[in-house]
């Protein structure tokens, strides 16, 4: 008896699969050379979506669209006010189809039908914001170079812009990328990953009943090679954001060298939360339960392993465990499922073998630590996994499980606290709970995170930046910085009346 909370599958008929083709120029199409892929649906096995799988031919020409559209100004040229009015359509008609794309997206995804809808109309959110940037964007004056000088700085659109995105957020990453690169007026050629292809493709209808000239957004499908590889290389591309994992940002950071063009990364993260014994502990473990088991744990930002001081750390993780038995896992197509499936078996044996080699190195496995049966679901399920006695030095302390799988560790004090939090690869978030402010103002002046939360885990807001320091990113996403990197910067320097003495004196 697993005495864990399972929600079986529910009684229900699956919609037919979504037929997912390329928009390029403004045109809906299939490969050149016919090629799709299928994608079956994580929890159900079913086939939910067909896409057609690009290849160079049809990146090259999306490229070359997006090229035609930027360079002739029909989207770079217009006014702030007239690219926020087409933004803010879009946000209406994502929030108009919010059952749609939920559910095509926790068929593709696994996640849970609610987290879903809750995702696809909070973008809508993203847009809107990224709408008020459209219209409030504006560069600097310098007004006190003397009376006979004047300058300023313009932020002008950086061009064309490749979007590569992961499976586990497929639109609201989307979402953090593509309107704030409108918003600049860039033109995009997106690609979408190759196992979540259709809310990318959904909202590409969104951009035409929006409005949006052809060419400035394409989709190309496929595989990271060679649609995302080509998207990295190309010299028409003038930069490439993307989110995933850390060893294919690396490659495509290599791949850009070749023409610099700017990239913008985010990737993995092993994201400590550290607990004093002054914090509010029931908030504390309520928010450490949700923090790694939150879309399974298939989360850059996943809280997966926890930083305990001494004193405390038997009785809160007996809390942790406690909890973990009472979060619904299961059918996430039910509205009380809280934590769905694994993205692919593959991943699944790897999150796995993680377990098993922590067992082998001396961990404990305090609850879970092996696939998880559902009734009349796949076999792509995972426990709730809490593993304590773990040092720092063994892969699971260190390394992106990438599952519901919580490490802990200990401490007693918080410049031992610190040094483990900062004994890491990444550095994209990290978090501390304590009722003293000295405490956590210490702790978010010395953790090296891109976020730091104190009290709380994984809030966010359109308006606050977000983004790695580390081998977790370059650059931001969302907030004012994050429209600032789908911009260059371009200093005008003007004289006013011909006050200049002449450089040439001549000698005559
Ligand atoms: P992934 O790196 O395997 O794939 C991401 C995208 O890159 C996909 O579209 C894929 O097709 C494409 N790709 C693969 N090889 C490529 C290549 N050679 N050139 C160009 N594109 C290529 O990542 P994933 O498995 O889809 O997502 C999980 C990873 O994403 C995790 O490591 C996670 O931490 C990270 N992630 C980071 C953030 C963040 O904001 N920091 C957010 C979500 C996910």
């Amino acid at each position: 008896m697993l005495d864990l909370t399972l929600i079986p599958a529910i009684r229900t008929t699956l919609p037919p699969a979504f037929e997912a083709r390329h928009l390029i120029d403004g045109q809906w199409q299939g490969s050149a050379d016919g090629a799709t892929s299928e994608r079956l649906s994580p929890s159900h096995g079913t086939v939910v979506s067909r896409a057609a799988k690009g290849g160079k031919a049809e990146a090259e020409a999306a490229i070359a669209a997006a090229r035609t559209a930027f360079d002739d100004g029909r989207w770079s040229q217009l006014s702030g006010k007239a690219r926020a009015t087409v933004l803010l359509k879009v946000a209406d008609l994502i929030e108009a189809n919010v059952e749609r794309m939920a559910l095509v997206e926790t068929l593709e995804s696994g996640k849970p039908i609610t987290q879903a809808r809750g995702e696809i109309s909070g973008a809508a959110d993203l847009w809107r914001y990224a709408a008020s940037l459209a219209r409030t964007l504006h560069g600097d004056s310098h007004n006190s170079l003397g009376a006979e000088m004047l300058a300023v700085v313009l932020k002008e659109p950086i061009g064309v812009v490749g979007v590569i995105t992961p499976w586990n957020f497929p639109f609201w990453i989307l979402s953090q990328k593509l309107p704030f690169a409108l918003a600049a007026g860039c033109t995009c050629v997106v690609k979408p990953s190759e196992l979540t292809p259709s809310t990318t493709v959904i909202l590409g209808e969104h951009l035409i009943e929006a409005g949006l000239p052809a060419g400035v957004v394409n989709i190309v499908l496929g595989y990271g090679q060679p649609v995302g590889a080509t998207l990295a290389s190309h010299p028409h591309v003038d930069m490439v954001t993307f989110t995933g994992s850390t060893a294919v940002g690396r490659g495509i950071a290599a791949a850009a060298s070749s023409t610099l063009k700017k990239v913008a990364l985010e990737l993995g993260g092993k994201n400590p939360q550290v607990i004093f014994p002054d914090a509010d502990l029931e908030s504390a473990a309520d928010a450490v339960v949700f923090g790694v088991y939150f879309n399974v744990g298939q989360c850059c930002n996943s809280g997966s392993r926890i930083i305990v001081h001494e004193d405390i750390a038997q009785a809160f993780t007996a809390r942790v465990v406690e909890l973990s038995r009472q979060v619904a896992f299961g059918d996430p197509l039910d509205p009380a499922t809280q934590v769905g499936a694994i993205v692919s078996r593959e991943h699944g044996a790897k999150i796995d073998a993680y377990v098993t080699a922590a067992r082998k190195a001396g961990a404990t496995v305090a609850l879970g630590g092996a696939p998880l049966e559902v009734p009349g679901l796949t076999p792509q399920f995972y426990q709730p996994t809490v593993v304590t006695g773990v040092t720092s030095d063994m892969a699971i302390a260190r390394e992106e499980v990438f599952g519901p799988v919580l490490t802990v560790l200990t401490f007693r004090t918080l410049d031992e606290a610190l040094t483990l939090v900062n004994d890491a690869d990444y550095g994209l978030s990290a978090g501390v709970w304590s009722e003293n402010v000295h405490t956590c103002l210490a702790f978010a002046r010395g953790a090296q995170a891109g976020t730091v939360w104190t009290n709380t885990w994984m809030d966010g807001f359109p308006e606050v930046t977000f983004g790695g320091m580390k081998q977790s990113g370059l650059g931001r996403e969302i907030g004012r910085y994050g429209l600032d990197e789908f911009l260059e910067v371009k200093s005008l320097v003007m004289r006013i009346g011909r006050t200049r003495a002449p450089w040439v004196r001549g000698q005559g």
